[in-house]
């Protein structure tokens, strides 16, 4: 009896006569897994296995052009969450430019809302050549009492600062 413990659940099995060397169950989910790792192990360690797969899809996509199209008419929640996710992804991948961006020392998180006025400032946490103006706007606190000042009374707390 020649037992081992899968790799990825760790449950004891007997590999298979055919495949001696087995390390993975059969387990479905294990063998999956087994076949991920092999496929992305060899697109990265095999040019020639790399160019085949890419000719594939490309040829796939050539004889399937509709099939994206068809496929988010079908499915308005998927396109729905995906550009939710994109828009995660993105909104993160900005914050960590902007973290990264040497120019910016220390980031802290701030109840005060920040507007960037320019067209283009979108490309700020890219760009530090861009100029922009930065406008900081706290919030004041309730005024309590009797008689309280018309709207145009309120001074509002705001500078600017011009980056770049
Ligand atoms: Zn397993």
């Amino acid at each position: 009896m020649d037992e081992r413990r899968c790799r990825y659940c760790q449950k004891v099995f007997q590999p298979s006569k055919y495949q001696p060397l087995q390390v993975v169950c059969s387990e479905k989910a294990c063998q999956q897994r087994r076949r991920v790792e092999y496929r992305r192990q060899k697109l990265t360690a095999d040019e020639e296995y790399r160019q085949v797969c890419q000719d594939s899809s490309r040829k796939w996509r050539s004889r399937n052009r509709d099939y994206w199209k068809q496929y988010r008419e079908k499915h308005p929640d998927a396109v729905t969450r995906n550009r939710d996710q994109q828009q995660a992804r993105d909104r993160k991948q900005r914050l960590h430019d902007l973290a990264n961006n040497t120019s910016v020392l220390d980031l802290k998180r701030s109840a005060a809302s920040i507007w960037l006025l320019r067209a283009g400032a979108e490309d700020l946490a890219n760009n530090n050549s861009v100029s922009a103006q930065v406008w900081v706007i706290e919030p004041l606190p309730r005024r309590i009492g009797p008689g309280s000042e018309s709207c145009k009374q309120q001074r509002a707390g705001a500078f600017s600062v011009s980056a770049g």
